[in-house]
């Protein structure tokens, strides 16, 4: 068998595939470049046994050992700091976490991750894992230095275009949380979509369309933490115009400023809607106050920022936003090129539990068809079906038209640039090259369902209104005791939960709780289609109750371990092919059947089994003491050799 096709089905590249040999007691050389039938499955099989036997390290790790010295033999991951980029290839991950690459992927299974250790994984997975092990990670440079990449190639892919068609201005609107944003975008799509049956779709595809004065306005619509987050890493590029909504009633907020500071970085244009002027507290110069004391002094007060009071539940001064959302595009001589292959963003993306992976691109250049070849980062396909926002069937997307891609083979991520590739020799080449990269998305999609093995950790994700409140609830939570149940916080952040939330929590067990922050109904569905619990709470103590419960819960499901004894194995007398018969000697406290047993090698765990049948003396027994021999049946993977020891043990759950 060729090594490369060795290494294909292991999925690893032939490299990796020949450096690793060595370490399971294969040396075929350096540069084999073929393998022998015989020798094939035995690689396989001792692959996998390797991938397997670090997944249950890990999980042995994880339970409490008592009755003996320790013996764990685990190496305590001490808290160390790791900096890991947007994405990062397993085995490199590994190296700078200096451990066994295989203990890394074990770990990465453990949560549903099937990489090998060619692959890469993103940074939020990374994370995950990193900090499971007990790292504390940071973010590099590289990630900024990636992004910017993407933006560069954006630029590059869009500055060679003849811009010359007029193009509707994309709108995203900004602003604090309850400030109105969702409000003010519902109250322009119930009033301005021509197609009255469009305005009541339920599915949303992160933007929509409405008709002005007969042009056409695009509004991104995607939650709060997304827009925030496409908009930093295209910032300006996806805009054209921001809308930053205030309430009236609240003032500039912690968001208000964090939006501020991206549509100036963006040198976005933008208008300032002051919402809710019909509540009582209402206080239009107040906000105008507060906007000149960061620099937006408003253009009635001699500056020229554009304000203008709206309610967005009242629907007042909404039409009006839209005419000065048309004249600042119009001030900005918005142009694309409509004509040639099409360039995008991608604005959302999720796996449809019926349609498959699902995207929502921007297109900013060209014109984009059922048929188009198209590369998006990681990702290749053709496009099958186009939708539009209202889900209707389309046939082409033209330059500031949202439209709903199917074809893909994996989900993009969000930012990403949509490139469609005409020349069918490039394409090929292109997608050749494209690496295994998974995307949180994948990675879900590949979970594995170990729900309920047990755990003593309960993962959270906390979403609030406010970074302290995220904070204080973190701190409030970690100090809860329940026994040896803990809680951990995977992430925590400012904002609405989002869909990045849910795939995270998908990915690592974790309960999503916002706090302070509205219930938002796709969260809700996307939620229930993954099986993930939201919390939402407003109230700490109530928070800290539920959690102290369910705390309660898992530390049931504790499990123990407890050693009763050792035996040196010294004799191998047959070998099946899930079991083995072997004699040893009792070393240490007694053999007792029925028991589990861990084989240990070098100090090593290898793997676990049971006890079959027992033996002393020729006889059938249930118990063998220290320093008596003993002839037993080991049921489980037959790879014990002689030298290794036995350890039998009793599993509990408290
Ligand atoms: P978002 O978090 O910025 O998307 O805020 P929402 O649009 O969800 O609005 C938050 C709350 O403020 C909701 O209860 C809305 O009904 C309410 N709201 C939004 N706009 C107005 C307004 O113009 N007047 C009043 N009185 N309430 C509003």
């Amino acid at each position: 068998m060729n090594v490369t096709a060795l290494a294909r089905q292991l999925k690893v590249t032939t490299q990796e595939f020949l450096e690793k040999l060595p370490e399971l007691g294969f040396d075929i050389g350096a540069r084999a470049i073929k393998v022998d039938d015989k020798l094939a499955p035995k690689i396989i099989a001792a692959w996998k046994r390797a991938a397997k036997k670090a997944a249950m390290q890990e999980e042995m790790g994880k339970i409490t050992q008592i009755g003996t010295k320790d013996d764990k033999n685990l190496d305590k991951a001490t808290q160390k700091e790791i900096t890991i980029p947007e994405t990062i290839i397993v085995k490199d991950m590994a190296e700078l976490m200096r451990l066994p690459v295989a203990r890394l992927m074990g770990e990465l299974m453990k949560n549903g991750i099937m990489v090998s250790l060619n692959e890469k994984v993103d940074f939020d997975t990374a994370t995950i894992i990193a900090e499971d092990l007990g790292f504390k990670v940071n973010k590099s440079d590289e990630e900024i230095i990636e992004e910017e990449n993407k933006r560069e190639k954006l630029n590059k892919l869009l500055s060679n275009r003849n811009t010359k068609d007029a193009k509707p201005p994309v709108v995203v609107v900004m602003g604090h949380v309850d400030h109105g944003k969702t409000k003010l975008l519902d109250a322009i799509r119930e009033t301005n979509v021509i197609d009255q049956e469009a305005g009541g779709i339920t599915q949303h595809i992160g933007a929509y369309q409405v008709t002005k004065r007969n042009r056409l306005i695009t509004f991104l619509d995607t939650p709060g933490h997304e827009a925030f987050k496409a908009m930093r890493s295209r910032g300006g590029q996806i805009a054209d115009v921001a809308i930053l909504v205030v309430a009236a009633d609240d003032g500039l907020q912690p968001q208000t400023l964090e939006s501020i500071a991206v549509i100036q970085k963006e040198k976005l244009p933008f208008i300032v809607a002051i919402n809710k002027i019909d509540k009582e507290a209402a206080d239009i110069d107040k906000v105008k106050q507060q906007l000149s004391e960061v620099n937006l002094v408003p253009e009635d007060w001699g500056g020229d920022v554009v304000c203008h009071p709206i309610s967005a539940k009242k629907n007042t001064g909404v039409e009006d936003l839209l005419d000065l959302v048309l004249l600042i595009a119009d001030m900005g001589d918005l142009k694309a090129d409509a004509s040639g292959s099409a360039v995008g963003t991608i604005i959302e993306s999720h796996i449809n539990k019926s349609e498959g992976p699902v995207a929502t691109v921007l297109v900013q250049a060209g014109t984009l068809n059922i048929g188009d070849m198209f590369i998006v980062g990681n990702v290749s396909g053709k496009i099958k079906t186009l939708k539009d926002w209202t889900n209707k069937d389309a046939e082409q997307a033209l330059p500031a038209t949202p439209v709903k891609i199917l074809g893909l083979k994996k989900a993009p991520v969000i930012g990403e640039i949509l490139e469609v590739i005409t020349d069918k020799k490039e394409f090929k080449a292109k997608s050749k090259n494209l690496n295994n990269y998974q995307s949180q998305h994948q990675i879900t999609a590949q979970k594995k369902n170990d729900d309920d093995e047990p755990s003593n950790t309960l993962n959270l994700i906390i979403k609030s209104d406010v970074l302290g409140s995220a904070e204080a609830i973190e701190e409030a939570l970690t100090k809860l005791t329940v026994a040896d149940a803990k809680v951990k916080v995977i992430k925590k952040g400012l904002g609405q939960i989002t869909e990045t939330d849910i795939l995270s929590a998908t990915a690592t067990n974790a309960i999503a709780i916002g706090f302070h922050i509205k219930k938002d109904k796709n969260i809700q569905i996307l939620a229930e289609e993954k099986g993930v619990i939201v919390l939402y709470f407003d109230i700490i103590y109530k928070l800290l109750e539920d959690i102290e419960e369910r705390l309660e819960n898992i530390r049931s499901k504790k499990t123990i371990h407890k050693l009763l004894g050792k035996l040196e194995v010294l004799a191998i007398f047959k070998t099946n092919k899930a079991s083995m018969i072997l004699g040893g000697k009792v070393t240490e406290g007694k053999v007792v059947k029925p028991s589990k047993i861990k084989v240990f090698r070098n100090g090593e765990i290898e793997t676990v089994g049971e006890i079959g049948n027992l033996q002393a003396a020729k006889e059938d027994v249930n118990e063998v003491v220290e320093g008596t021999e003993a002839g037993l049946e080991f049921k489980g993977d037959p790879i014990i050799q002689i030298g290794d020891t036995l350890e039998f043990f009793e599993e509990t759950y408290e």
